[in-house]
């Protein structure tokens, strides 16, 4: 069977769940061989095994944490020589979507971005994408070289797999260029102890409705209660009561969590951009001909200021 890339996302030996989730889709292509990098790579190597991962290449270098992407484009031009793989996947976040352009561009191949599924094909890996403000759903392959694709976080579930994962150290050679910008310092973001808006399960959004940065404590005691994470439309970011970071949509971030839970948003096509690839889409609004009821899986009809509290006390009683 033949091999399909897979890059880890990990902190300090920790795998992020996107990169679970690509195992699981890795699966359908082939079979999954895993590349982790950097401080704690091989620390990877159980938890990548437990999810189908045949074999873990690593290399613990600190040119990974001391400098930018080039240095991951190195190493997986390495491993794709020494491997030839079916395809090699990536987290769709900033970071992958840079490594996979990169990469792509070094082995003369395609890229495929923001793929929310992915499966077998009779010329190579079909990726499925959600294209123009989601109104349409495209599928599309490679027909040039390594099939390189990301794929959004939550696109696919999280499987126990087990397989031999079997740790080989990868040899890299690093590019002039690997080195030519350092990393000087990383401010870490205060955390709020919620999960991050991109890779969450549940995202519960607040809008314009919401009236005012007070207000959405009432959103946060709901994600809190769901362990969401929380989002906002751009009328509620611009009006500064709630930090950009959290704005979803085609100016803001990308989610696709298996429930959305928009509050106080009308639905404008420019916030369905980031949001409508979501599993369940569940809203609350006080006007009926809102035009986000066109999307929704459960509407609400209501003033959410009694619907949010009301649905927060029911799901802390479960
Ligand atoms: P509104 O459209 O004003 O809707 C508020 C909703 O709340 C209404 O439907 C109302 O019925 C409801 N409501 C009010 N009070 C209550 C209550 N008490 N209980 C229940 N419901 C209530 N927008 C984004 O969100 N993300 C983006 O990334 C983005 N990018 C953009 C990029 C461009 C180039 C442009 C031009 C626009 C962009 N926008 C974006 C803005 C977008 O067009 C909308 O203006 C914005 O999404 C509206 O936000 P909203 O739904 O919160 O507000």
């Amino acid at each position: 069977m033949a091999e399909v890339l897979v890059y880890v996302d990990h902190v300090d030996g920790a795998v992020r769940k996107p990169t679970l989730e690509l195992l699981t889709l890795a699966r359908r292509v082939g079979e999954p061989v895993a590349v982790a990098l950097g401080g704690g790579a091989g620390d990877t190597a159980a938890t990548l095994a437990e999810h189908g991962a045949a074999k873990v290449l690593t290399h613990e270098a600190a040119e990974y944490a001391d400098y930018l992407v080039v240095p991951k484009v190195d190493a997986l031009q390495a491993a794709v020589a020494a491997v030839s793989p079916a395809a090699v996947l990536v987290p769709s976040s900033a970071e992958g979507k840079e490594i996979a352009a990169r990469l792509a561009l070094r082995l003369g191949s395609g890229v495929i971005t923001d793929a929310v599924d992915l499966e077998a094909g009779d010329e190579g890996p079909v990726a499925t994408q959600s294209v123009f403000a989601a109104a349409f759903t495209t599928k599309s392959r490679v027909s040039k070289g390594t099939p390189v694709i990301t794929v959004k976080p939550n696109s696919a579930a999280v499987e126990a797999a087990p397989a031999a994962g079997a740790v080989e150290a990868l040899s890299v050679t690093f590019s002039a260029a690997a080195t030519g910008t350092k990393v000087t310092s990383r401010t870490p973001r205060e955390s709020t102890g919620r999960p991050e808006l991109t890779e969450a399960a549940i995202v519960v959004s607040g809008g314009r409705g919401v009236n005012g940065a007070e207000n959405f404590a009432i959103i946060e005691a709901l994600a809190d209660s769901l362990g969401a994470a929380v989002g906002a439309s751009r009328a509620a970011v611009d009006a500064g009561w709630y930090p950009h970071t959290n704005q979803v949509g085609q100016t803001g971030k990308s989610v696709s969590p298996q429930l959305y839970i928009a509050s106080g948003i009308s639905g404008a096509i420019q916030h369905r951009a980031g949001m409508q690839t979501s599993k369940t889409i569940v809203a609350i609004n006080k006007d009926a001909e809102a035009p986000i009821f066109e999307l929704v899986d459960y509407g609400v009809v209501g003033d959410l200021f009694d619907v949010v509290p009301q649905l927060t006390e029911e799901v802390k009683t479960r």
